[in-house]
């Protein structure tokens, strides 16, 4: 039998009418050199029309390639509605790669052009005459008209002020029908390994995940809460915040390029965030600030942290929550499953010290994502807590495949390889031990690093820790513990080992230790181990015993 209901697309295009419709008065504040900037959606809305008459008239007419090189603020989510509803692709530059991962990731989606924010301007300038399918540049920003354009120009390519080819256009565009499963989007992998991979979101599961990030056992967003994207809009649609505060009404706190703790507390301080999300790292380092400025108090406002793109160590959670009142939620996700795919939160009649089992770990898949996890001989493993393999997952917005780009490895019967090891239990939740590159492998058995990095950072003294493998002629590999110590502290290896002896099992514990300033990021702000390694390799690292 036909279903009777109507054909209802699911677009970023709604999300727009819906926001300028439903929730003109909801707000995005941009934060500023000396305070801040607002808009309501209503604004939103139209700027929005101006902006795709812009592209219009600048030849972008069907799905070509709209890149930004933008912080989280009003324009750049300009970009994120006026791009996709005109039938444009919206392509997010992550400003912090590499030059020749940024020139490749460009190149091969073919962009056309590009909007830049006034105070990126000499950075996109180095890489731009190697972009070879930018035609346009477009530069945003408050102060936009004093930026370097003749840096711009000299590349070859158009450079126009944002402001004006929006000043020059009416308020009305004429959006088309849009199919639901056409591209609204894409964003790369930052590549660990070989060159970074392109996703290419549609309408309808850019739709669907956003209204999962907003249910309740994620997110839980309404438009009484004012939400605060750390997490840059260039990586993974910034967890489908800016999208899930349209739909439901919510006020949107951007950062724009003032990322560290001391602004980004401030900041907080004036906007008042309800809710917000960021790496783990970020979290730790506002925690540092907090501990050291008790006159200022975050809880008033902010309620929820949404925390993932790594593990996010209890003993993080804990301190934010105890120290702070500031409730930490991990979710997990990648690139390739839009991303978020599971969100954290005890079972019903868990309480006390028992939830911390749960809120250590990935949480329960949202509904739209379905998991399973697969051992080494490639059948799928118990859901008993017990069975370690690889998570496999599918659904609603997780990709199907690479653009242009056949990776068959990464597939198996139409589940995505997550390349992240863990287990999955009978109530469904899962915990992850590794992504599969970091494990180490010590005598046949598989130590976590991330487990011996969560115990390390439950220490006192400790303020940051990242546990690589390193060659071992008896074992094949052995952990090697990178510390930060919190200023002052003085506290040695052999102490460090005991500490974890209460919690790690003997044969896991590192031997090897060094002490270090602070530990590599990547682009997007996770520990960057690769470095670490490198470290090692080059013999650049004081290597401790564990008897020290
Ligand atoms: P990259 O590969 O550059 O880190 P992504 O941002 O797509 O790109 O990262 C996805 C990966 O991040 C996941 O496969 C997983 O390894 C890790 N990750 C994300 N969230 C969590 C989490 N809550 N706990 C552990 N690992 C996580």
């Amino acid at each position: 039998m036909r279903s009777t209901m109507q054909e209802f697309p699911l677009t970023i295009g709604a999300i727009r009418r819906h926001a300028a419709a439903v929730h003109p008065d909801g707000q995005v504040i941009t934060a500023t050199a000396d305070g801040s900037r607002s808009q309501t959606y209503g604004e939103l809305g139209l700027r929005a029309a101006r902006l795709a008459n812009g592209l219009r008239s600048l030849g972008i007419d069907g799905d070509q390639r709209v890149a930004t090189f933008q912080w989280n603020n009003a324009e750049h989510l300009e970009a994120y509605l006026a791009i996709p509803s005109m039938g444009a692709v919206l392509h997010t530059l992550n400003i912090r790669l590499f030059p020749e991962q940024l020139v490749y990731i460009a190149n091969h989606a073919e962009d056309r052009v590009v909007i830049v924010d006034d105070s990126l301007v000499p950075l996109l300038a180095k890489h731009l005459p190697q972009l070879e399918t930018i035609e346009h540049v477009l530069v945003a920003g408050p102060e936009a008209a004093s930026a370097d354009l003749d840096a711009l120009r000299s590349s070859g390519k158009e450079v126009h002020l944002y402001e004006e080819v929006l000043a020059d256009q009416p308020e009305t565009f004429e959006w088309p029908e849009i199919d639901e499963r056409d591209a609204s989007a894409m964003c790369y992998t930052s590549g660990t390994t070989g060159n970074p991979k392109g996703v290419v979101y549609s309408h309808r599961t850019s739709y669907l995940h956003s209204m999962g990030v907003a249910l309740g056992i994620c997110s839980g967003m309404t438009w009484h809460d004012r939400v605060l994207p750390i997490v840059p809009m260039f990586h993974a649609n910034a967890w489908g915040l800016p999208y899930a505060a349209l739909m439901t009404g919510a006020s949107l706190v951007m950062p724009d390029r003032w990322l560290q703790a001391e602004p980004l507390c401030r900041f907080m301080r004036e906007a008042r965030p309800t809710m917000s999300g960021a790496v783990p790292t970020v979290w730790s380092d506002v925690l540092n600030h907090l501990d050291q400025n008790p006159d200022i108090n975050l809880s008033d406002h902010l309620k929820l942290v949404l925390c993932g793109g790594s593990a996010v160590p209890v003993s993080l959670q804990q301190a934010l929550e105890d120290r702070h009142g500031i409730y930490v939620k991990q979710a997990w996700g990648m690139t390739e499953t839009s991303p978020v795919a599971s969100a954290a939160g005890a079972p019903l009649g868990v309480e006390g010290d028992d939830v911390w089992h749960y809120r250590g770990g990935q949480g329960r898949l949202l509904p739209g994502v379905e998991g399973r996890i697969v051992g080494d001989d490639g059948q799928e493993a118990a859901r008993d807590g017990e069975a370690v393999g690889e998570l496999e997952v599918r659904g609603a917005w997780v990709t199907g495949a690479y653009y242009k780009d056949d990776d068959a490895e990464k597939f198996r019967d139409g589940w995505l390889r997550t390349g992240d090891v863990g287990k999955l239990d009978p109530l469904g939740y899962i915990t992850l031990t590794d992504r599969s590159k970091d494990v180490i492998k010590s005598g046949g058995e598989w130590i976590s690093s991330v487990d011996l990095e969560n115990a390390l950072m439950a220490h006192p003294d400790v303020l940051e820790a990242a546990v690589v493998g390193i060659p071992d002629e008896k074992w094949q590999e052995r952990p090697l513990a990178s510390v930060v110590l919190r200023e002052g502290a003085t506290v040695k290896p052999a102490e460090l080992r005991d500490f974890l002896a209460d919690s790690v099992a003997k044969w896991q514990l590192p031997d090897a230790w060094t002490f270090i300033e602070s530990v590599p990021r990547t682009s997007v702000g996770k520990f960057d181990k690769k470095v670490i390694r490198k470290w090692y390799a080059d013999g650049d690292l004081e290597v401790r015993s564990a008897q020290d």
